[in-house]
């Protein structure tokens, strides 16, 4: 081997085409899906306080977001639906004319080159703003997951490219798959939040999404911070029960299980970089104790370094243009 004087790695670091050249990861447009948050009405285009930048927006606005989106090489969004009507069951999730599937069919209309990703939990939509069914103050599992199917059915009958189930319920993916297969939706491709932490990141998310638990926490179905090996049993579940693409959430503090997940399965791998993440980046930016868009790129350069091949995260259209101008 080769050592010093004749080995010195600073020779490809002298000058920013040899560092160009020799670059391991890359950050392209193709890597980023976009969050929308979609509420009922016309012409509302509200900001989430704690996410600058971030914007609830009617099924009008959203469409006119997701032309911008499309124009700006963005290949997907993500879809999250704050419903006019909440109850014990949820029931607006699988609404027929409910919030994410009219914003669905709004934007098939009149957007061609966007895949349109739909997320799959019924917290948005329950008067406890629990992930599931309730009994007493426990999660049923398997009644939660036969109305998660119908979600997501629900999903696919108005256009849905891609299903994404958040809800952290067992058995949810091969529940889904089944309904979806039957009602002849064999090509959908699930996205599944395989690995999903009970996370403080997820803060201004709960603001953004008005979905903050009435009681309680997500702890009884929503993985241990602490825990790796389980993380690999969850993932390996939902690979097992037939989904397409894994998910790690939270991505900038979870790097660890983004690689571990990616090196074990091999499969498609996506990290949602999440609100809290995009918070801290943005008022530190604000405060100019952080140059904003350096820090952006090196954290999601990060994710993808560890293993990601796609990353949901809200600065996508700032990335977009970013990669634009550079
Ligand atoms: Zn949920």
């Amino acid at each position: 081997m080769a050592q010093y004087p004749t080995k010195r790695l600073r020779r490809l670091r002298l000058n920013p085409l040899m560092r160009d050249l020799v670059r391991e990861t890359s950050l392209t447009k193709n890597d980023l899906i976009y969050p929308l948050f979609v509420v009922p009405g016309e012409k509302i285009k509200k900001e989430v306080k704690s996410m600058p930048g971030v914007f609830q927006m009617s099924v009008d606005l959203v469409v006119e977001e997701c032309k911008e989106v499309e124009s700006l090489g963005i290949p997907a969004v993500i879809l999250f639906g704050i419903p006019n009507h909440k109850d014990e069951v949820g029931s607006g999730a699988f609404d027929p004319n409910g919030i994410i599937q009219q914003a669905i069919r709004a934007i098939k209309v009149n957007v061609k080159k966007l895949l349109i990703i739909t997320d799959v939990c019924l917290c948005e939509y329950t008067s406890h703003g629990h992930c599931g069914v309730l009994q007493g103050e426990n999660i049923l599992n398997d009644k939660t997951v036969s109305l998660l199917a119908k979600e997501a059915v629900s999903h696919a009958e108005a256009g849905a490219d891609i299903i994404a189930p958040s809800d952290m319920m067992d058995g949810r993916v091969y529940a889904i798959r089944k309904a979806l297969d039957y009602k002849g939706f064999q090509n959908i491709p699930i996205m599944s939040y395989a690995v999903k932490y009970a996370s403080g990141f997820y803060g201004p998310f709960r603001d953004a999404a008005e979905s903050a638990p009435a009681f309680g926490d997500r702890r009884s179905h929503q993985m241990d911070i602490a825990n790796c090996n389980e993380a690999l049993r969850e993932a390996e579940s939902d690979v097992e029960e037939g989904a397409d693409m894994i998910m790690v959430k939270p991505a900038g503090a979870y790097l660890d299980i983004i690689y571990r997940v990616k090196e074990k399965f091999g499969m498609p791998t996506a990290a949602y970089q999440v609100s809290g993440e995009y918070a801290m980046i943005k008022a530190a930016g604000k405060n100019n104790w952080i140059d904003e868009e350096r820090v952006m790129i090196e954290s999601l350069i990060a994710i993808k370094r560890a293993g990601a091949d796609m990353i949901l995260t809200y600065f996508a259209k700032d990335v977009a243009k970013f990669l634009d101008n550079n």
